[in-house]
């Protein structure tokens, strides 16, 4: 069986300190389990803290919330791969839509930093999602599948092993609307089809944009949904741990 996926997107939220005591708190409450994949994307401050915390807990993974597909360089302000991982980080969000949006981030920039990521045995989340208008224009299949393409480029089937994607609406981000786990499930059949389409049919989708206690056994119980990538609802280790403990 494989595991589901349990993300956690801290944002720009939890410092070390923070960071540290969410860390022995959630631990203490959640014990290791094969059928759960657990993630926390912690801010880049954050993320050695964290990672010293969890040394004896490999199964909580330690993941940056974006990444430079160079690996050194002039490049003021940004993060290398090599720098994330020796504080500890095994992977790294990819193109999450506050980077697309806010950052003005590309598709193009996406697939560069995928394909950095995957090369270095590192695990790369990438996020993919459709704005309101793009929603209401019918115009999610094309959005979701041209971010993939530029996202995913020529890579397929065993260079996939570490991918993992995130549908996230733009829409229902921080927003407290969800999809319907009907209108999120058809999304995943069309992205699970792309993957098919590149020998990439067991990478795990999950469904991100406000997701929390009262929604996510409903959205996990679809089939086509293998977890979910979680901001608000995974700052509170108490109930980020009730969370993740949902499926048993
Ligand atoms: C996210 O940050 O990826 C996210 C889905 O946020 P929220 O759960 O707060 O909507």
């Amino acid at each position: 069986m494989t595991p589901t996926v349990y993300a956690g997107n801290w944002k720009m939220h939890h410092g070390p300190d923070a960071a540290r005591q969410f860390a022995r708190t959630f631990t203490s409450l959640v014990k290791a389990d094969d059928a759960r994949e657990l993630w926390l994307f912690a801010p880049a401050v954050s993320l050695g803290a964290l990672a010293e915390v969890l040394r004896g807990r490999p199964d909580v993974r330690v993941g940056a919330q974006d990444v430079h597909w160079e690996p050194k360089g002039a490049f003021t302000g940004a993060l290398s791969i090599p720098l994330v991982r020796e504080v500890g980080a095994s992977g790294a969000l990819v193109g999450h839509s506050e980077r697309r949006h806010l950052f003005r981030e590309t598709d193009e920039e996406a697939g560069r930093k995928v394909q950095a990521l995957l090369e270095a045995g590192m695990t790369a989340m990438l996020c993919v999602g459709e704005q309101l208008a793009e929603r209401e224009a019918g115009e999610t299949l094309s959005v979701v599948r041209r971010q993939l393409d530029a996202g995913l480029g020529a890579l397929r089937g065993a260079d996939l092993a570490r991918l993992r994607i995130a549908y996230e609406p733009v829409w229902a981000i921080g927003t407290g609307k969800v999809a319907t786990p009907d209108d999120a499930a058809a999304v995943h059949a069309a992205i699970r089809a792309e993957l098919a389409a590149r020998d990439g049919l067991a990478v795990p989708i999950l469904y991100g944009g406000s997701v929390n206690l009262g929604n996510a056994l409903g959205l996990l119980a679809r089939e086509e949904i293998d977890g979910v990538l979680v901001g608000g609802a995974s700052l509170d280790a108490e109930k980020w741990a009730e969370l993740v403990g949902i499926g048993g």
